[in-house]
């Protein structure tokens, strides 16, 4: 099985609680706030990793969850930051909110990183709320949540190796040999074209992408092509296996041809080293073929006779096709810089007042939820500040104004509250 989408919840660490605390020192009566901060909550990193290459691991582990900032303390000890939690995934990763199904990004580069979820912010200690009013603060934050949600990881394939060779040189019959696995194109947003992709696995964590490319034949470059998409998917091809049919007439001719047909199609695509598959070799007159074929191309170009219906040769040729890829080393950067997508950061929005029911309304808003959950609601001076600052934001006379009445119930994140 091939594992090329996965449903994952993550969860930043949340930030740790600052600390209420006062000096306490000989000879000194009444000492200032000495109340540390906390900790920031670590978030999650996705990063791209060349050598994975399916979303196989996380079948086994839905959630995720960084490490939380620790608590501060008295003598003004801040809490160490909780730990980033990175998940390796495979180039092509397409990332995706769940619930919105927005696009947080595609991850087609090795080392590549996308946060996912941020960790929560770490709560202010009584230190920082020091003031020549409030020379005694009994008054500290807690640490803001991290934040969670629901993912979607699709791994669109990236090819590593794309075949080209003129229509009917066994080119999809090379692939259905050699292929391990054969992942799913159903999602591929091709109108006319279907790529035939497949995943060759040697053993031992040898494996590479192998793509046909349907659509280059003679003339290919002056009508609509291939789409932009499915040239995303050949952005990380490092080498070209050409196929030629053997049987065919003039096979150099066809060399030629499909050569040059690819240099006007892509050129980026045209300029990567070149090994030849002179396939159909278990008909007789193919022989004869293959002579004039090293005669002319031999010295320039490795030729590897197979005949991909009775699966002989193949097992050379992928072999070879592996050791350049490794000599080659890794994906060089990307040349399409459209394909990688930025992470949208949501801007923090406004507040929005909705009446659930009669008497009861809901206050929702990034910025004045986290500051409720930031809420210590056990100490009078910080409920006193959440009142303060919701007055400066304006939320108290919004709620007058949409006909909010004393001891009616507001509802903020988790808390609810009595209007007054
Ligand atoms: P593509 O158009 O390049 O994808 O070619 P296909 O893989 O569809 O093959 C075209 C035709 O050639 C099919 O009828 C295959 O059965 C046949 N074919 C492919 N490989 C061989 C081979 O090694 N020997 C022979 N005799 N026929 C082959
Ligand atoms: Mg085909």
């Amino acid at each position: 099985m091939f594992y090329d989408y996965a449903k994952i919840n993550v969860k930043g660490g949340d930030g740790g609680n600052g600390c209420v605390a006062f000096r306490r020192e000989k000879y000194v009566p009444l000492g200032g706030p000495a109340g540390g901060d906390g900790g920031n909550g670590g978030g999650i990193i996705l990063e791209g990793d060349s050598g994975l290459r399916t979303l196989v691991d996380f079948k086994y582990q839905q959630h995720y969850k960084a490490e939380r900032g620790v608590h501060g303390q008295g003598k003004n000890m801040h809490g160490h930051d909780g730990a980033d939690l990175i998940l390796k995934v495979p180039l092509g990763t397409i990332v995706k909110d769940a619930e919105t199904n927005e696009l947080l990004g595609d991850i087609v580069t090795h080392g590549q990183t996308i946060v996912v979820a941020a960790g929560g912010r770490g709560g202010r200690g009584n230190t920082r709320f020091f003031s020549a009013r409030n020379k005694a603060p009994e008054i500290a934050e807690k640490g803001a949540p991290g934040q969670e949600r629901w993912l979607v990881l699709e791994l669109k394939l990236l090819a590593d190796v794309a075949l080209i060779g003129m229509p009917n040189a066994g080119k999809s019959t090379i692939i259905s040999m050699v292929s391990a696995a054969k992942p799913k194109i159903a999602d591929y947003p091709f109108t006319t074209l279907t790529p035939n992709l497949g995943v060759v696995d040697l053993g031992e964590g040898d494996s590479f992408t192998v793509a046909d490319i349907p659509g280059l034949i003679v003339g290919a470059h002056e009508g609509a092509g291939l789409g932009h998409q499915f040239l995303r998917h050949l952005e990380r091809v490092r080498l070209l296996i050409h196929v030629l049919d053997m049987t065919a007439e003039n096979p150099v001719q066809d060399f030629k041809n499909i050569n040059t047909e690819l240099a006007l199609y892509k050129e980026s695509l045209s300029g990567l080293p070149q090994i030849i598959a002179a396939n159909k070799m278990d008909v007789p007159q193919a022989q004869e073929h293959l002579k004039v074929l090293r005669e002319e191309l031999g010295a320039t170009y490795e030729i590897f006779p197979i005949s991909a219906a009775t699966n002989q040769g193949l097992t050379p040729l992928m072999g070879r096709a592996s050791r350049l890829l490794q000599e080659m080393g890794p994906v060089g950067p990307v040349v399409d810089e459209e394909a990688v997508r930025k992470v949208v950061v949501k801007k923090s929005e406004p507040f929005t007042i909705m009446q659930l029911e009669e008497h009861v309304w809901q206050v929702k808003g990034q910025k004045i939820e986290e500051l409720v959950a930031m809420t210590d609601f056990d100490r009078e001076e910080s409920v006193k500040r959440l009142q303060r600052i919701m007055i400066k934001m304006g939320i108290e006379e919004e709620l007058r104004e949409r006909g909010a009445l004393d001891g009616d119930s507001i509802i903020i994140g988790k808390m609810e509250f009595e209007f007054s």
